[in-house]
C-alpha cells in the first residue's frame, strides 16, 4: 500500500485523537476532532462493539503510521530496522520515525506539518552535512547538521514557517539557529523526548503475532 493522500483530517477521525496532521490549523476551534467529528464511514455503529486486542494493537500501529505520514511497507522497513538494533524495540522504533529527516524538519519549525516537510526535503530545500538530501525517509545520527539550501526561494519558505511557529517547543536533542536556519542533532532522542501519543508495545506485540 502507498502513502496515503485522501482527505488528512479523516485519519485522525479514524483513530479518533488528534494526530496533528496540518499544522496551524490543528491548534483551531475548527479541527473535526475538537468539533466532536467522529470515525467516518456509514456502518460505524455496527462496528462500535467492543475491540479485540488485535483491533486495539492495530490502531496504535495506524496512529503511529499515519502521525509520520508513512506507507506500510516503509513502516514495516522501519520495525524490521528496530528490531535488528539492539535494545528496545518500541523505543528503536520511535527514535528512527522521530530521526527521519521530514520530522526533524518539522520539529524545527522550517514546515509546518510532517506532510509540509517532506514536500520541503523532496523539493532539495534542505541540506545535510552540507550536501543536497531530497529523501525524507532519511535518518539521521548524532552530529549530523541540517541547513537550508542558500537560495532566496528555500530561505524565504523556511523564515515564514519559522516566525509563524515561534513559541513551539525545540526538542532538547536539536539545537537550532533560526538566524542562520543552521540545526545540529545533539543526540538521540529518549523515549520521554518523544512523548509518543501511542503505546509503541502494543505495536511490537502486533508484529510479533
Ligand atoms: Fe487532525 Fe489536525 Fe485535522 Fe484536527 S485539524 S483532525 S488534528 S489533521
Amino acid at each position: 500500500m502507498g502513502r496515503y493522500t485522501g482527505p488528512v483530517c479523516r485519519q485522525c477521525r479514524r483513530e479518533g485523537q488528534k494526530l496533528f496532521l496540518k499544522g496551524a490549523r490543528c491548534y483551531m476551534a475548527k479541527c473535526p476532532i475538537d468539533q466532536g467529528a467522529g470515525v467516518p464511514g456509514m456502518h460505524v455503529a455496527r462496528r462500535a462493539k467492543k475491540m479485540s486486542e488485535y483491533g486495539s494493537q492495530l490502531r496504535q500501529k495506524q496512529s503511529l503510521r499515519r502521525q509520520y505520514g508513512m506507507g506500510e511497507l516503509q513502516f514495516r522497513r522501519f520495525f524490521a530496522e528496530a528490531l535488528r538494533r539492539k535494545g528496545v524495540t518500541g523505543e528503536n522504533l520511535l527514535q528512527l520515525l522521530e530521526l527521519r529527516l521530514d520530522s526533524v524538519v518539522y520539529r524545527l519549525g522550517v514546515a509546518p506539518s510532517r506532510r509540509a516537510a517532506r514536500q520541503f526535503v523532496l523539493h532539495g530545500h534542505i541540506l545535510v552535512n552540507g550536501r543536497k538530501a531530497a529523501v525524507p525517509s532519511m535518518v539521521l545520527k548524532a552530529g549530523d547538521v541540517v541547513t537550508v539550501k542558500d537560495s532566496a526561494k528555500s530561505k524565504d519558505a523556511a523564515n515564514r514557517s519559522v516566525e509563524a511557529a515561534t513559541g513551539a517547543q525545540l526538542p532538547q536533542w536539536i539545537a537550532f539557529d533560526p538566524a542562520t536556519l543552521r540545526a545540529e542533532v545533539l543526540a538521540v532522542p529518549t523515549r520521554e523526548q518523544i512523548a509518543p501519543i501511542v503505546d509503541e508495545q502494543a505495536i511490537v506485540e502486533l508484529y510479533s503475532r
